[in-house]
């Protein structure tokens, strides 16, 4: 799939589009999603363009890998959800339900959770 320049997040990191900002580093940004599906849902993208997990993967410089890590793990312990714990996904293509074609990691948090896959 070729990245698409003008997808939402895109345009969220261009500042085109404003977002409820958590945290923001070189090579991340978190922000809260606009449809919240628990108490604290919270995105966190990498600042490159990369369209899921498995483009990130093969084409990130190891700097970004961990650098988006690292923002991911900053994240959980800034919202204070590290005792209690948080769910963390990617979707990734139709199948995985993936809406905005710029990587991402959903945190879902601050309440306990039903099942992983609501059908
Ligand atoms: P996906 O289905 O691609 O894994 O998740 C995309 C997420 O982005 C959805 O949970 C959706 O609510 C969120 N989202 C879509 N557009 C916007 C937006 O303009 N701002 C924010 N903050 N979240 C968005």
């Amino acid at each position: 799939m070729a990245y698409d320049k003008n997808n939402i997040f895109a345009k969220i990191i261009q500042r085109e589009i404003p977002c409820d900002k958590v945290y923001e580093d070189d090579f991340s940004l978190a922000f809260r999603d606009i449809s919240p599906k628990a108490k604290i849902h919270v995105l966190v993208i990498p600042k490159g363009m990369y369209t899921g997990f498995d483009d990130f993967t093969d084409n990130a410089s190891d700097k970004e890998k961990v650098g988006f890590s690292t923002a991911v793990s900053k994240v959980i312990k800034q919202l204070n959800l590290s005792e209690k714990g948080c769910r963390l996904i990617s979707n990734l293509g139709n199948d995985g339900g993936q809406e905005v074609p710029h990587y991402h990691v959903h945190i879902l948090g601050g309440e306990t959770l039903g099942a992983l896959i609501g059908k």
